[in-house]
Protein backbone atom coordinates (compact mmCIF):
# COMPACT_ATOMS: atom_id res chain seq x y z
CA UNK A 1 0.00 0.00 0.00
CA UNK A 2 1.21 3.44 -0.67
CA UNK A 3 1.48 6.30 1.80
CA UNK A 4 -2.02 8.06 1.51
CA UNK A 5 -0.84 11.47 0.33
CA UNK A 6 -0.29 13.20 -2.60
CA UNK A 7 3.39 15.33 -3.56
CA UNK A 8 4.83 17.13 -0.82
CA UNK A 9 3.11 20.67 -0.31
CA UNK A 10 5.26 23.48 0.44
CA UNK A 11 3.79 25.50 3.42
CA UNK A 12 4.54 29.03 4.18
CA UNK A 13 7.23 28.00 7.16
CA UNK A 14 9.27 25.76 4.53
CA UNK A 15 9.73 28.37 1.79
CA UNK A 16 11.96 30.39 3.87
CA UNK A 17 15.21 28.66 4.82
CA UNK A 18 18.42 29.65 7.02
CA UNK A 19 20.91 32.30 5.42
CA UNK A 20 18.19 34.24 3.42
CA UNK A 21 17.91 32.20 0.02
CA UNK A 22 15.64 29.96 -0.82
CA UNK A 23 15.30 26.47 -0.38
CA UNK A 24 17.54 24.72 -2.83
CA UNK A 25 15.11 22.85 -5.53
CA UNK A 26 17.43 21.16 -7.05
CA UNK A 27 18.80 18.54 -4.16
CA UNK A 28 17.82 15.06 -3.95
CA UNK A 29 18.54 13.91 -0.70
CA UNK A 30 16.86 10.43 -0.19
CA UNK A 31 16.71 8.72 3.40
CA UNK A 32 15.75 5.53 4.26
CA UNK A 33 15.48 4.79 8.05
CA UNK A 34 12.85 3.71 10.40
CA UNK A 35 9.14 5.48 11.07
CA UNK A 36 8.22 4.94 14.38
CA UNK A 37 6.16 5.22 17.43
CA UNK A 38 7.76 5.91 20.37
CA UNK A 39 7.64 4.79 24.61
CA UNK A 40 9.41 7.73 26.38
CA UNK A 41 10.40 7.98 29.79
CA UNK A 42 12.33 10.60 31.18
CA UNK A 43 13.08 12.11 34.70
CA UNK A 44 10.27 14.71 33.68
CA UNK A 45 7.80 12.84 32.69
CA UNK A 46 6.77 9.86 30.05
CA UNK A 47 5.00 9.78 27.15
CA UNK A 48 3.44 6.94 24.98
CA UNK A 49 3.12 6.77 21.32
CA UNK A 50 5.03 9.86 20.35
CA UNK A 51 6.31 9.68 16.75
CA UNK A 52 9.62 8.90 16.45
CA UNK A 53 12.18 6.92 13.94
CA UNK A 54 15.36 7.71 12.80
CA UNK A 55 14.41 8.68 8.83
CA UNK A 56 11.08 11.02 10.89
CA UNK A 57 13.63 13.40 13.08
CA UNK A 58 16.63 13.51 9.77
CA UNK A 59 13.84 14.60 7.43
CA UNK A 60 12.87 17.36 10.06
CA UNK A 61 16.46 18.26 10.68
CA UNK A 62 17.17 18.55 6.92
CA UNK A 63 13.82 20.46 5.59
CA UNK A 64 15.59 23.56 6.93
CA UNK A 65 17.90 23.44 4.63
CA UNK A 66 16.73 21.93 1.40
CA UNK A 67 13.94 20.63 -0.94
CA UNK A 68 13.89 17.33 -2.34
CA UNK A 69 14.10 15.09 1.02
CA UNK A 70 12.54 11.76 0.25
CA UNK A 71 12.12 9.15 3.05
CA UNK A 72 12.00 5.60 1.70
CA UNK A 73 10.99 3.42 4.95
CA UNK A 74 7.63 0.94 6.01
CA UNK A 75 4.77 1.59 8.63
CA UNK A 76 1.71 -0.60 8.85
CA UNK A 77 -1.87 0.24 8.66
CA UNK A 78 -1.98 1.47 12.63
CA UNK A 79 0.63 4.25 11.91
CA UNK A 80 -1.67 7.34 12.33
CA UNK A 81 -0.79 9.66 8.97
CA UNK A 82 -1.80 13.24 10.41
CA UNK A 83 1.57 12.98 12.36
CA UNK A 84 4.08 13.58 9.68
CA UNK A 85 1.70 16.43 8.06
CA UNK A 86 4.06 18.55 9.37
CA UNK A 87 6.93 17.03 7.18
CA UNK A 88 4.67 17.23 4.23
CA UNK A 89 4.07 20.77 4.76
CA UNK A 90 7.77 21.67 4.43
CA UNK A 91 8.29 19.86 1.09
CA UNK A 92 9.58 16.56 2.53
CA UNK A 93 8.36 13.56 -0.15
CA UNK A 94 6.26 10.52 1.81
CA UNK A 95 5.20 8.56 -0.78
CA UNK A 96 7.98 5.94 -0.49
CA UNK A 97 6.75 4.92 2.55
CA UNK A 98 5.11 1.73 2.55
CA UNK A 99 1.87 1.31 4.46
CA UNK A 100 1.34 -2.60 4.96
CA UNK A 101 -1.92 -3.68 5.38
CA UNK A 102 -2.94 -5.64 8.71
CA UNK A 103 0.99 -4.63 9.60
CA UNK A 104 2.07 -3.34 13.11
CA UNK A 105 4.45 0.07 12.53
CA UNK A 106 7.80 -0.44 14.57
CA UNK A 107 8.18 0.39 18.29
CA UNK A 108 10.92 1.64 20.22
CA UNK A 109 10.74 2.09 23.91
CA UNK A 110 13.37 3.92 26.49
CA UNK A 111 14.08 5.20 29.85
CA UNK A 112 16.42 8.08 30.47
CA UNK A 113 18.80 7.96 33.51
CA UNK A 114 18.59 10.76 35.80
CA UNK A 115 22.00 12.62 33.56
CA UNK A 116 20.19 12.04 30.52
CA UNK A 117 23.48 10.93 28.29
CA UNK A 118 22.52 7.66 28.98
CA UNK A 119 19.32 5.55 28.52
CA UNK A 120 18.09 1.99 28.64
CA UNK A 121 16.21 0.45 25.50
CA UNK A 122 12.77 -1.16 27.12
CA UNK A 123 11.97 -3.00 24.19
CA UNK A 124 12.74 -2.82 20.10
CA UNK A 125 9.82 -4.13 18.05
CA UNK A 126 10.48 -4.30 14.22
CA UNK A 127 6.97 -5.55 13.76
CA UNK A 128 6.74 -4.61 9.84
CA UNK A 129 10.72 -3.61 9.09
CA UNK A 130 10.96 -7.49 9.72
CA UNK A 131 9.99 -8.30 6.64
CA UNK A 132 10.62 -4.69 4.85
CA UNK A 133 12.48 -4.77 1.39
CA UNK A 134 12.87 -1.27 0.28
CA UNK A 135 12.24 -0.85 -4.06
CA UNK A 136 13.07 2.79 -4.82
CA UNK A 137 10.91 4.76 -7.28
CA UNK A 138 12.87 4.73 -10.91
CA UNK A 139 13.35 8.39 -10.19
CA UNK A 140 14.74 8.02 -6.75
CA UNK A 141 17.71 6.10 -7.86
CA UNK A 142 19.13 8.99 -9.56
CA UNK A 143 19.42 10.31 -5.99
CA UNK A 144 23.09 12.57 -5.55
CA UNK A 145 22.84 12.63 -1.20
CA UNK A 146 22.02 9.22 0.34
CA UNK A 147 21.24 9.12 4.20
CA UNK A 148 21.08 5.49 5.48
CA UNK A 149 19.73 6.50 8.49
CA UNK A 150 19.50 4.08 11.72
CA UNK A 151 17.67 0.97 10.33
CA UNK A 152 19.09 -2.78 9.88
CA UNK A 153 22.42 -2.85 7.76
CA UNK A 154 21.29 -5.15 5.18
CA UNK A 155 18.55 -3.06 4.32
CA UNK A 156 21.28 0.01 4.24
CA UNK A 157 23.16 -1.96 1.43
CA UNK A 158 20.08 -2.83 -0.34
CA UNK A 159 19.16 0.72 -0.74
CA UNK A 160 22.67 1.10 -1.79
CA UNK A 161 22.12 -1.56 -4.44
CA UNK A 162 20.07 0.41 -6.27
CA UNK A 163 21.30 4.15 -6.16
CA UNK A 164 22.79 4.96 -9.48
CA UNK A 165 25.80 7.16 -8.35
CA UNK A 166 25.53 8.75 -5.54
CA UNK A 167 27.45 11.69 -4.86
CA UNK A 168 27.58 11.53 -0.87
CA UNK A 169 26.36 8.79 1.14
CA UNK A 170 26.77 9.27 4.80
CA UNK A 171 25.43 6.33 7.30
CA UNK A 172 24.47 6.45 11.33
CA UNK A 173 23.64 2.80 13.42
CA UNK A 174 23.27 2.23 16.73
CA UNK A 175 24.74 -0.24 19.36
CA UNK A 176 21.42 -2.64 18.73
CA UNK A 177 22.61 -3.39 15.02
CA UNK A 178 26.89 -3.47 16.53
CA UNK A 179 25.51 -6.22 18.68
CA UNK A 180 23.01 -8.11 16.46
CA UNK A 181 24.56 -7.85 12.78
CA UNK A 182 28.26 -6.77 12.84
CA UNK A 183 29.27 -8.55 9.86
CA UNK A 184 26.49 -7.08 7.81
CA UNK A 185 27.20 -3.93 9.42
CA UNK A 186 30.64 -3.71 8.13
CA UNK A 187 29.74 -4.54 4.61
CA UNK A 188 27.76 -1.85 4.65
CA UNK A 189 29.94 0.75 6.09
CA UNK A 190 32.82 -0.79 3.64
CA UNK A 191 30.11 1.72 0.71
CA UNK A 192 29.50 4.94 2.67
CA UNK A 193 31.43 7.89 2.68
CA UNK A 194 30.70 9.16 6.03
CA UNK A 195 29.24 7.70 9.39
CA UNK A 196 28.21 9.34 12.42
CA UNK A 197 28.01 7.54 15.86
CA UNK A 198 28.25 8.19 19.28
CA UNK A 199 31.14 7.50 21.36
CA UNK A 200 29.95 4.24 22.69
CA UNK A 201 28.97 3.21 19.60
CA UNK A 202 32.23 4.25 18.16
CA UNK A 203 34.22 2.40 21.21
CA UNK A 204 31.84 -0.99 20.84
CA UNK A 205 32.41 -0.92 16.72
CA UNK A 206 36.07 -0.18 16.98
CA UNK A 207 36.94 -2.74 20.07
CA UNK A 208 38.92 -0.04 21.93
CA UNK A 209 37.78 2.21 24.43
CA UNK A 210 40.41 5.12 23.06
CA UNK A 211 38.22 7.43 20.94
CA UNK A 212 40.87 8.25 18.86
CA UNK A 213 42.35 4.97 17.99
CA UNK A 214 39.01 3.79 17.39
CA UNK A 215 38.55 7.00 14.88
CA UNK A 216 41.52 5.69 12.72
CA UNK A 217 40.18 1.85 12.86
CA UNK A 218 36.44 2.80 11.70
CA UNK A 219 37.99 4.60 8.88
CA UNK A 220 40.12 2.26 7.29
CA UNK A 221 36.81 0.32 7.50
CA UNK A 222 35.40 2.65 4.71
CA UNK A 223 34.49 5.77 5.57
CA UNK A 224 36.83 8.19 5.20
CA UNK A 225 35.21 11.00 7.13
CA UNK A 226 33.76 9.68 11.15
CA UNK A 227 31.40 12.10 12.92
CA UNK A 228 31.30 11.14 16.62
CA UNK A 229 28.55 12.34 19.44
CA UNK A 230 29.34 13.05 22.63
CA UNK A 231 26.24 14.12 24.03
CA UNK A 232 26.28 17.07 26.49
CA UNK A 233 30.14 17.15 25.60
CA UNK A 234 29.95 17.92 21.83
CA UNK A 235 30.74 16.30 18.45
CA UNK A 236 34.13 15.38 16.74
CA UNK A 237 34.94 15.75 13.20
CA UNK A 238 37.54 13.08 12.23
CA UNK A 239 39.17 13.39 8.34
CA UNK A 240 42.72 13.37 7.06
CA UNK A 241 44.85 14.33 8.80
CA UNK A 242 42.70 16.59 11.24
CA UNK A 243 40.16 16.83 14.50
CA UNK A 244 37.43 19.33 14.75
CA UNK A 245 35.91 19.60 18.18
CA UNK A 246 32.27 21.31 18.61
CA UNK A 247 30.77 22.20 21.53
CA UNK A 248 27.58 21.27 22.69
CA UNK A 249 24.88 23.90 23.51
CA UNK A 250 25.14 24.65 27.86
CA UNK A 251 20.90 24.08 27.88
CA UNK A 252 19.51 24.34 31.37
CA UNK A 253 16.20 22.38 30.22
CA UNK A 254 16.49 19.26 28.34
CA UNK A 255 13.32 17.56 28.26
CA UNK A 256 13.48 14.16 25.68
CA UNK A 257 17.03 12.93 24.10
CA UNK A 258 15.45 10.89 21.54
CA UNK A 259 16.24 11.99 18.22
CA UNK A 260 19.04 14.44 18.52
CA UNK A 261 21.29 12.10 16.70
CA UNK A 262 19.35 11.51 13.86
CA UNK A 263 18.24 15.31 13.88
CA UNK A 264 22.22 16.35 13.92
CA UNK A 265 22.78 14.20 11.10
CA UNK A 266 19.77 16.06 9.60
CA UNK A 267 21.39 19.28 10.31
CA UNK A 268 24.58 18.16 9.10
CA UNK A 269 23.74 16.29 5.60
CA UNK A 270 20.77 19.39 4.71
CA UNK A 271 23.78 21.94 5.23
CA UNK A 272 26.20 20.30 3.15
CA UNK A 273 23.22 19.21 0.25
CA UNK A 274 21.97 22.83 0.42
CA UNK A 275 25.21 24.17 -0.29
CA UNK A 276 26.95 21.20 -2.41
CA UNK A 277 30.46 21.87 -1.59
CA UNK A 278 32.39 19.25 0.29
CA UNK A 279 35.14 20.72 1.77
CA UNK A 280 36.59 20.87 5.14
CA UNK A 281 35.14 24.10 6.05
CA UNK A 282 31.91 22.87 4.72
CA UNK A 283 31.67 19.84 7.39
CA UNK A 284 33.09 22.01 10.26
CA UNK A 285 29.87 24.30 9.63
CA UNK A 286 27.61 20.92 8.93
CA UNK A 287 28.78 19.76 12.18
CA UNK A 288 27.94 23.83 14.01
CA UNK A 289 24.31 22.99 11.84
CA UNK A 290 23.68 19.62 13.28
CA UNK A 291 24.51 20.41 16.70
CA UNK A 292 22.26 23.51 16.76
CA UNK A 293 19.40 21.44 15.18
CA UNK A 294 19.57 18.36 18.16
CA UNK A 295 20.13 21.04 20.89
CA UNK A 296 16.61 22.09 19.78
CA UNK A 297 14.69 18.61 19.37
CA UNK A 298 15.68 17.59 23.18
CA UNK A 299 13.62 20.86 24.54
CA UNK A 300 10.47 19.29 23.67
CA UNK A 301 9.22 15.67 24.16
CA UNK A 302 9.23 13.48 20.70
CA UNK A 303 10.04 15.85 17.84
CA UNK A 304 7.84 18.81 18.88
CA UNK A 305 10.01 21.75 19.44
CA UNK A 306 11.26 20.97 15.24
CA UNK A 307 7.54 21.50 14.56
CA UNK A 308 7.36 25.49 15.09
CA UNK A 309 11.02 26.09 15.56
CA UNK A 310 12.20 29.21 12.44
CA UNK A 311 15.41 29.65 10.62
CA UNK A 312 15.90 32.70 12.43
CA UNK A 313 15.93 30.77 15.89
CA UNK A 314 18.27 28.49 14.30
CA UNK A 315 20.56 31.08 12.78
CA UNK A 316 20.79 32.18 16.16
CA UNK A 317 21.99 29.54 18.16
CA UNK A 318 24.34 28.88 15.49
CA UNK A 319 25.54 32.10 16.07
CA UNK A 320 26.12 30.97 19.88
CA UNK A 321 28.11 28.56 18.82
CA UNK A 322 30.64 29.99 17.07
CA UNK A 323 30.63 32.33 20.12
CA UNK A 324 31.20 28.90 22.94
CA UNK A 325 34.89 28.41 21.85
CA UNK A 326 35.75 31.82 20.47
CA UNK A 327 38.76 32.75 21.56
CA UNK A 328 40.30 36.50 21.40
CA UNK A 329 43.29 36.44 18.71
CA UNK A 330 46.95 37.55 19.76
CA UNK A 331 46.64 35.92 22.96
CA UNK A 332 47.52 37.52 26.88
CA UNK A 333 51.65 37.69 26.14
CA UNK A 334 54.31 35.10 26.82
CA UNK A 335 54.10 32.62 29.45
CA UNK A 336 55.90 34.32 32.99
CA UNK A 337 59.47 33.09 33.64
CA UNK A 338 59.39 29.71 35.68
CA UNK A 339 60.84 30.35 38.94
CA UNK A 340 62.63 27.64 40.30
CA UNK A 341 62.37 26.74 44.05
P1 LIG B 1 18.36 8.71 18.59
O1 LIG B 1 17.89 9.23 19.92
O2 LIG B 1 18.88 9.77 17.67
O3 LIG B 1 19.28 7.55 18.73
O4 LIG B 1 17.07 8.15 17.81
C1 LIG B 1 15.95 7.68 18.46
C2 LIG B 1 14.98 7.13 17.43
O5 LIG B 1 15.53 5.95 16.83
C3 LIG B 1 13.68 6.72 18.09
O6 LIG B 1 12.66 7.58 17.64
C4 LIG B 1 13.46 5.27 17.68
O7 LIG B 1 12.19 5.05 17.12
C5 LIG B 1 14.53 4.96 16.67
N1 LIG B 1 15.15 3.66 16.94
C6 LIG B 1 15.39 3.09 18.14
N2 LIG B 1 15.98 1.88 18.00
C7 LIG B 1 16.13 1.69 16.67
C8 LIG B 1 16.70 0.64 15.87
N3 LIG B 1 17.21 -0.48 16.42
N4 LIG B 1 16.71 0.78 14.52
C9 LIG B 1 16.21 1.90 13.97
N5 LIG B 1 15.65 2.92 14.64
C10 LIG B 1 15.62 2.84 15.98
Amino acid sequence: MAWPTGPPALGRAARKTLRGGSLSPHVSLLVVGTVALDNVETPYGKADDVLGGSATYFAAGASFFTQGIRIVGVVGDDFPHPKLEFLKKRGVALDGIEVVKGGKTFRWAGRYHFDLNHRDTLGTWLNVLETFDPKLPAAWRESEYVFLANIDPVLQSRVLDQIKKPRLVVMDTMNYWISSKKDELIKTLARVDVLIVNDEEARQLAGTPNLIKAAAIIRRMGPKTLIVKKGEHGALLFNDGSVFSAPAYPLEEVFDPTGAGDTFAGGFFGYLAKHGVLDEDHFRHAVLYGSALASFCVEKFGPDRLVDLTSAEIEERVGEFHELSRVPKGGLGSLPPRVSS
